[in-house]
């Protein structure tokens, strides 16, 4: 099972919701607001979400709809304008520079379309970096284990020029891992890959999320991803225009890609008009 970070031990617990499900993201009315010499750019506009521990969750929306700005508050990358963020029961909107760093190796395992590595390291190595900044022991061999879970276990001295595409990509999932973060985000993890690379990417996730309960959340554009996932967010303007549950989440490999055309009107049916489908909150 998932080792959940608990935080400072003056940290409030997680929060619960009636139904038993833990609040791992509790974001309140957050704005952001980017200042271009007079001109006021307002990138959110009062977002409320509520994530699940063991979510798997992707946020969908137009270019400029504020998708990077969530995320980069969402990543303890940047600090909201107004409002209120607590990740795993922790005030993040109010932690300096270097709480927030903190924060980010701690709590949070990124993955990014370009795979982020570098260039002239070996797999294991760069998964033991970030137990490295934390401090933690047994680094070798927590790396391993993370290699091996994500079938790279035969592939631990390879540099990235040695590895396919989906397999760098396994080594920053594994990397993103290794430090039993509360959550794993994801910005467009399979935009860089040919398909079948990215459904060996997304089986993995799929099964992270299955066997260990990992909060995974997803910034995509392709609504095909989206299916694979549970729960779909759309983002308009900096606001949240839908929120809906994926009523069959897609199993990676298990259904050929239909065309962009076909898939991009069921999404929109189910987002829009999904008569009964169930809404969140
Ligand atoms: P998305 O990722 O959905 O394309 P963004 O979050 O990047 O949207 O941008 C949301 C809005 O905020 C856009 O209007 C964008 O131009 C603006 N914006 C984003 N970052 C900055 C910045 N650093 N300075 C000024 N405006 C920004
Ligand atoms: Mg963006």
């Amino acid at each position: 099972m998932l080792k959940v970070f608990r935080g400072p031990a003056k940290a409030p617990a997680l929060a619960v919701e009636s139904d038993g499900r833990r609040v791992v993201i509790d974001i309140r009315d957050i704005t952001k607001m980017y200042t271009m010499g007079e001109v006021e750019v307002h990138a959110l506009r009062g977002v409320d979400l509520r994530i699940y521990e063991g979510e798997f969750l992707s946020i969908m929306g137009p270019s400029g709809s504020g998708k990077s700005t969530l995320m980069n508050i969402l990543g303890a990358l940047d600090q909201p304008t107004s409002g209120e963020y607590y990740l795993d029961g922790v005030d993040v909107s109010r932690l300096s520079e270097t709480q927030l760093a903190q924060v980010r190796n701690k709590k949070i395992g990124f993955v990014f379309q370009n795979f982020n590595l570098l260039k002239r390291t070996t797999a294991l190595r760069q998964v033991e970096l970030p137990l490295m900044y934390s401090g933690a022991g047994a680094r070798t061999r927590r790396a391993r284990e993370a290699l091996e879970s994500v079938g790279l276990g035969k592939r631990l001295d390879h540099l990235p020029s040695e590895l396919s595409g989906g397999q760098q990509q396994r080594v920053a999932i594994a990397r993103a891992l290794v430090n039993e973060p509360a959550m794993i985000l994801a910005d467009e993890p399979t935009g860089n890959l040919d398909s079948r690379s990215g459904t060996e990417v997304m089986q993995i996730f799929q099964t992270l999320n299955r066997e260990q309960g990992i909060t995974t959340v997803f910034v995509t554009h392709d609504p095909w991803i989206a299916r694979h996932t549970q729960r779909v967010i759309m983002l308009r303007d900096g606001k949240v225009v839908a929120d809906r549950k994926v009523q069959r989440p897609l199993v990676a490999g298990e259904v050929e890609r239909p065309s962009d055309a076909e898939e991009l009107e069921s999404v929109f049916q189910e987002t829009y008009y999904g008569g009964n489908e169930e809404e969140y909150n």
